[in-house]
């Protein structure tokens, strides 16, 4: 483990330890191991897993008994630069709640739980398809010092341990510090991503298909602006795994 690594498990550590006695940090009433990401169980029975079917692109789930593939009435109006977009769970309830805790509060206990969602959507999602490389969308360096972790780097590690597909979180880097996305319209997310991302200089991809890994989903317009960097950069297929994504 490098300084970087050991400074930042340090820190994970320290406030998972801060906790104590070990009660849900969602409910605050029951009993919650730390390495359940001090969940209880009642409020992880409360997590809204996505169901299929999917619209084949975008991953939005629709009502019903459809059994052939199909696109979603947005995806037949865009088009996306990865092949295809899945989510674990909805954004929304204990999820949406713990995640912002996590990314804004730095409630670093919830890391555990949060994995858990995502690895039980996408590691059985992901099975047998052959994938190359697991890249996560990058914040940038400034949001990165402040944050002092990547959430979206932190899942996909995860990802990589579950499934043993090589992680490269230096692929991509984001150049332009765009503001935050979450009171835009479509349209504005994606002239505010339009040309954040870059592949680092020096490193191109030569025919792999990746996947990239995200926190949330919501108009696709990041993830998006992302594939299309690394298509352009090599990329033969980009995949899209998030943990959570609106509805
Ligand atoms: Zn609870
Ligand atoms: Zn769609």
């Amino acid at each position: 483990m490098n300084a970087a690594a050991a400074s930042v498990k340090c820190w994970f550590d320290a406030g998972i330890a801060l906790v104590y006695p070990p009660v849900c940090q969602l409910c605050g009433e029951h009993r919650a191991a730390p390495q359940e990401g001090l969940v209880c169980s009642r409020c992880r029975a409360k997590v809204r897993y996505l169901q299929p079917p999917f619209c084949e692109r975008c991953g939005l789930p629709c009502q019903g008994e459809i059994t052939t593939p199909f696109s979603c009435a947005n995806c037949r109006a865009l088009d996306f630069h990865f092949r295809s977009a899945r989510s674990a769970a909805a954004a929304g309830g204990v999820v949406l709640e713990s995640m912002h805790r996590y990314k804004y509060q730095r409630a670093v206990w919830f890391e555990p739980f949060l994995a858990d969602v995502f690895m039980r959507e996408a590691v059985p999602g992901l099975r047998g398809q052959g994938w190359d490389l697991i890249v996560p969308v990058p914040l940038h360096p400034t949001k990165r010092r402040e944050r002092e972790f990547n959430q979206a780097e932190r899942m996909a590690g995860y990802l990589s341990g579950a499934t043993k597909i090589p992680l490269n979180k230096n692929l991509l880097r984001r150049v332009v510090p765009t503001r935050t996305q979450t009171l835009l319209t479509r349209q504005q997310r994606a002239a505010n991503v339009r040309g954040a991302f870059a592949m680092r200089q020096g490193l191109r991809l030569r025919g792999q298909r990746v996947i990239l890994v995200d926190d949330v989903f919501t108009t696709g317009a990041t993830t998006d602006a992302c594939a299309r960097v690394l298509r352009a950069g090599g990329a033969d297929e980009v995949c899209v795994w998030t943990v959570a994504r609106g509805l």
